[in-house]
């Protein structure tokens, strides 16, 4: 749903300029460096966001799914680091307290998110739980007027920068599965935290993921969401639903960018006397990558509409996941051959956007989540 085509436009208008004209030129030097330098970071937080999901009432701009993946599909023109910084905070760092959090704790942190003066981390992931996420072992026990946790988190985006983290522990270690675990709002400043070295990715470098410890660390009762035990998980996966067609509207943002360098590209390299644009072997590397990317814009826009029609979209947000993902990959895959010897080389930066789309495929649950997501969701309406 758009609720005001004119306000959207203003707003795609401004990303799309800070897009153009400040990230696409630091895209090679903010890999080269790791970092995003500090006056991008300062230009996306005037632009408010870090506050596009947050509701209104607390400062933000309170966008709809379908606006959300417009904005989305502009920031994905440039690399995918850039989005990660203010992704997580708008989405699942933050997303739980809109969802799950007491009035207070709304009051209290939404609007000092909104504007990026906090910045918010997702910490589900640990060493032995990934995919099966619901047997993590981060332990809360409540001690009088605090829940003590003790545990590692892995692979926590932004976790070096963030001052908030959504914490998902088990805070009945009776109970095994999801119903024993519950989520927490804490405070990085929380004594008995520790972050780890940041780790060394294949891509996304800018964007930052970091082991966080949790060493006796005592949470204050009042950090326990929404002041309810045991639906912690149900936070995440909600959380995580609404993440999965954000992901897939960036996915499809960066392949049309893949897609427009390697056309452009197409259009100016000449071999054997022409444009290898005019090959038809080249053309159906272009003619398949258009279709599919045509493919997942439809259905991120389409699932994004029933979200806001407030109907159930696990099955389509799933598919839009798994679909644009792949999608993204294939791209980036003939973009590089399209490039040749050129995108292997890290001069024309196609190679980089093939390391940075691998992540798409894997976090916020792999493709192999998706498709048992999927299939689990049509075989329960079939039974129905
Ligand atoms: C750069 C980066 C950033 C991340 N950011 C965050 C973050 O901010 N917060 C957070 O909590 N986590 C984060 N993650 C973690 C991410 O969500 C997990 O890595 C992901 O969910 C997969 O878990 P895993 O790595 O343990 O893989 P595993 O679960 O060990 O999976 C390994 C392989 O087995 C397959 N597999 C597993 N189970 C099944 C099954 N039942 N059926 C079929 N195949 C299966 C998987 O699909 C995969 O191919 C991040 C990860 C990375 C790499």
């Amino acid at each position: 749903m758009i609720r005001d085509a004119n306000t959207l436009n203003a707003l795609l208008d401004t990303v799309n300029r800070l897009v153009r004209e400040r990230l696409v030129p630091a895209e090679a030097l903010v890999a080269e460096a790791d970092e995003i330098p500090a006056d991008i970071v300062q230009a996306m937080k005037d632009m408010g966001l870090f506050g596009l999901t947050v509701p209104e009432a607390y400062g933000g701009l309170d966008l709809t799914m379908e606006e959300e993946v417009m904005v989305m599909l502009a920031m994905g023109q440039t690399s995918p680091c850039f989005r990660s910084l203010f992704g997580t905070t708008v989405g699942i760092g933050s997303l739980g307290i809109v969802f799950d959090g007491s009035e207070e704790q709304k009051a209290k942190y939404l609007p000092r998110l909104a504007t990026g003066e906090l910045i918010a981390s997702f910490a589900l992931t640990e060493p032995d739980a990934g995919s099966d996420a619901a047997s993590l072992r981060t332990t809360a026990i409540l001690d009088g007027d605090a829940y003590v946790v003790n545990g590692t988190k892995r692979y926590i985006t932004n976790s070096p920068e963030a001052g908030l983290f959504t914490l998902m522990a088990r805070t009945n270690p009776a109970d095994k599965g999801a119903g024993g675990v519950s989520a927490f709002i804490v405070e990085a400043n929380t004594p008995g935290i520790t972050i780890g070295k940041i780790d060394k990715k294949m891509g996304q470098r800018g964007a930052h993921t970091a082991d966080v410890i949790f060493e006796n660390c005592r949470v204050p009762v009042s950090q326990l969401m929404g002041g309810r035990e045991g639906l912690g998980f149900k936070t995440a996966m909600k959380v995580l639903e609404k993440g999965r067609i954000h992901i897939a509207a960036i996915c499809v943002g960066v392949a049309e960018r893949m897609l427009r360098d390697a056309l452009n590209y197409a259009m100016e390299r000449k071999q054997f006397g022409q444009p290898i644009a005019e090959f038809q072997l080249v053309q159906a590397m272009l003619a398949d990558s258009q279709a599919e990317l045509y493919a997942a814009r439809c259905m991120v826009i389409d699932a994004a509409q029933k979200r806001d029609q407030g109907l159930n979209v696990a099955t389509e947000a799933s598919c839009c996941k798994l679909f644009a993902s792949e999608m993204c990959g294939r791209v980036a895959d003939r973009a590089v051959q399209i490039f040749g010897g050129a995108g292997y080389l890290s001069e024309y930066g196609i190679e980089r956007f093939y390391r940075d789309v691998r992540l798409f495929r894997l976090y916020e649950g792999t493709s192999q989540i998706q498709q048992i997501v999927i299939a689990r969701n049509m075989v329960k309406d079939a039974r129905r």
